[in-house]
């Protein structure tokens, strides 16, 4: 594979990009190698600027459900543009989006857009910050929520890749309330609830995809409810990756547990940069101009944006059976890896919630963060190298999850798997 053009692309933006991106992520750091450019994406595939084409596993890191140049969504979006791109004023797009996403969400009576998963987790704080007056929120070791100050802590995701748990800049002031438990083990949550009379909320991807895939048990969940509710805390679900992603109604279609907020990023945008979060009416009635807890944006509720999330839900709402299909992908690709692996006498551990997919290169089943960082980096970076040379585009990083898209065709998937057992039988 030739990328001459990408390489060429990525010293030129390195001149003026710190690091030639604009999301660390994307910098193919911890793998080696240049980034391939992207001129364009079509269903299933991507294509860089030497003319290679990938199957896309990232989809621009969730958001594209069904794939690229869905032909439904851009028709949509570019109705809107016509009409205008922004007014800054209100319109009736966002109370459409809102209830398509209430309908699915009973526990939540009000929704707020924003523009990224970043806002949103981090306005959803605030609002349970000032709903409980508490100071104090639990977060989990190598769960990812964005990047504002007090959530990046031991962050996972790229915060993990790059060695940099905490980052310079955040001062320790705005981090002393951010305490920190392990995913999955309800005994270091009972020491932050010990530590601590002022805790506002635990926050926690139910379905964590940013250490890898790994799903939290129904019993931990169940325990955070039960601790939530004795100490008057509030739990929120961060949903950005999972919300239409593990299921129609994201993590709540594999969990009994019901949150008290909920916050939305990726595919509620389809593409288009949109975050929302969302919980019932008392709960949302302390958020401005209603009440007191201020938070604001230029582009909030952007129409362009709207348009494609009304288009890509209504799309998913009139054919939830693509859950069904769009699982049993998933595991064709986690089956074919596992084969592959035993074959080239790898270890590997995979797991698969609705179109979401992960895999470890490890011989123990991964439960948390301290699991996930147990993996070798190394061999991850040579199997990534090597899937990317026969036209196969994963996250560049172990401690991402994968993504199926209904534009994923099982003929995609066959020629994935037979791409691993080629690289795993040469590197292991
Ligand atoms: C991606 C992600 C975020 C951040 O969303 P951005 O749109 O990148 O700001 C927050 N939480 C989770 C769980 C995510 O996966």
């Amino acid at each position: 594979m030739n990328h001459t053009q990408s390489k060429a692309a990525f010293d030129e933006a390195l001149k003026v990009i710190p690091g030639g991106v604009d999301s660390p992520v994307r910098a193919f750091k911890a793998v080696g190698g240049y980034p391939p450019f992207i001129s364009h994406g079509k269903g299933g595939h991507i294509y860089d600027i030497d003319g290679n084409a990938y199957i896309d596993y990232v989809q621009s890191w969730g958001p594209l459900i069904f794939g690229h140049g869905d032909p439904d969504v851009e028709a949509a979006v570019i109705e809107t543009v016509k009409k205008g791109l922004s007014f800054g004023a209100p319109t009736l797009l966002e109370t459409e989006l809102a209830k398509e996403v209430l309908e699915l969400y009973p526990f939540m009576d009000k929704l707020r857009f924003v523009s990224s998963g970043t806002e949103a987790v981090m306005s959803a704080i605030r609002l349970a910050r000032g709903f409980t007056g508490r100071d104090d929120i639990v977060k989990f070791i190598g769960c990812y929520h964005g990047h504002s100050d007090s959530l990046l802590v031991q962050a996972g995701s790229g915060a993990a890749t790059f060695g940099s748990p905490s980052s310079p800049g955040v001062p320790a002031d705005l981090t002393k309330h951010t305490l920190l438990a392990e995913y999955n083990n309800l005994e270091s949550v009972k020491k932050c609830f010990a530590d601590s009379k002022n805790i506002a909320c635990i926050i926690i991807e139910p379905i964590a995809g940013n250490m890898g895939l790994v799903p939290a048990d129904e019993a931990f969940l169940k325990g955070l409810r039960e601790l939530c509710d004795a100490h008057g805390a509030l739990l929120i679900f961060d949903e950005v990756m999972s919300g239409f992603r593990a299921g129609l109604n994201g993590a709540m279609a594999h969990t009994s547990v019901v949150p008290d907020m909920a916050t939305f990023g990726k595919v509620i945008g389809a593409g288009m940069p949109v975050g929302a979060f969302g919980a019932r009416a008392e709960i949302m009635a302390k958020l401005s101009p209603e009440g007191p807890v201020y938070q604001a944006g230029t582009l909030s509720g952007n129409p362009v944006a709207m348009t494609a999330g009304i288009t890509s839900l209504k799309k998913l709402k009139a054919a939830p059976e693509l859950y069904n299909e769009l699982e049993a992908k998933a595991r064709r690709l986690t089956n074919g890896l596992q084969l592959a692996a035993k074959e080239a006498g790898v270890a590997i551990q995979t797991d698969v919630r609705g179109s979401m997919f992960g895999f470890f290169f490890s011989a123990t089943p991964v439960k948390n963060f301290a699991d996930a960082a147990k993996c070798d980096g190394g061999f991850f970076a040579r199997f990534h190298q090597g899937m990317l040379e026969e036209g196969v585009y994963l996250a560049c990083s172990l401690f991402e999850a994968g993504f199926i898209s209904t534009a994923t065709t099982d003929e995609m998937i066959d020629a994935t798997i037979a791409a691993a057992e080629k690289v795993l039988k040469r590197i292991a």
